[in-house]
């Protein structure tokens, strides 16, 4: 199982960074082949294994010799480690399904927010489909339905935030993207867990936004990638998140 997620998760790795890095140049992924970016030979399944073909290609193209950079291996990597992560923390079920969407999330979010500042429709229309049929099997419509209402109040509350931000900086604030990716968080983490993980995210996101005005004296940062990192974070440790919020609540 552990060994399945992992492999599992270096095929899907492979597939996001592809998804993140041609659908914001508007580029076809179904219809364009992966070729080498410097010879445009166009590769075999045998160049496309994950992590194994750049390592017994030492890293190169097999027909021009050019260096392949090592974001593919990275990635594919990483994602692995993170299904496998996935499968170390949840026994096979409702909370295995939607912790491997929530790291893949956070993958494909983490490369297309930071390197074009954008946050694809696409993986939030396609998670979303999936954690509405997965909470209707697991669970029953009456829960289903609670979800989508907090996913709703999520959302409001960050067009409310956005609306005041635009007001008060006179400039745009949040992207669109944020916006309907906290939508997601309360559907995944229900009201009062996505309440928690949208403050979380602020927490998380300051030394960043600090960092990026002072040192590289930018007015803009992409938000996405510490809207997906909390809630990763918050629905890995589910448990002690609720403990905390009750405990609030009794006070
Ligand atoms: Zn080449």
């Amino acid at each position: 199982m552990k060994i399945l997620s992992f492999i599992l998760g270096t095929i899907m790795g492979s597939f996001y960074l592809v998804l993140a890095t041609r659908l914001p140049k508007g580029e076809d992924i179904v219809k364009s082949r992966s070729r080498c970016d410097n010879c445009k030979y166009v590769l075999k399944w045998y160049n496309l294994v994950p992590i194994l073909s750049f390592i017994f290609q030492r890293g190169k193209c097999t027909k021009c010799g050019k260096k392949i950079s090592s974001e593919h291996f990275f990635v594919e990597i990483f994602t692995g480690l993170l299904f496998l992560l996935t499968s170390i923390y949840f026994p096979l079920g409702y909370n295995y399904f939607v912790g491997l969407i929530v790291v893949s999330l956070m993958i494909i979010i983490f490369i297309s927010d930071f390197k074009y500042m954008i946050i694809l429709d696409s993986p939030l229309i396609v998670s979303i489909i999936l954690v509405v049929i997965l909470k209707l099997i697991y669970f029953d419509f009456k829960t289903m339905l609670y979800s989508v209402i907090s996913g709703l109040i999520l959302f409001l509350v960050m067009l409310l935030i956005e609306k005041l931000g635009t007001l008060i900086l006179k400039k745009d604030s949040l992207g669109g993207g944020d916006i309907k990716f906290a939508f997601l968080m309360g559907l995944i983490l229900d009201l009062k867990l996505g309440i928690v993980a949208l403050v979380l995210s602020t927490f998380l996101a300051l030394p960043y936004a600090l960092a990026s005005v002072k040192v590289m004296k930018k007015h803009e940062f992409p938000y996405g990638p510490f809207l997906a990192g909390s809630l990763f974070i918050v629905f890995f440790h589910f448990d002690k998140f609720t403990n905390l919020i009750n405990f609030l609540f009794t006070i």
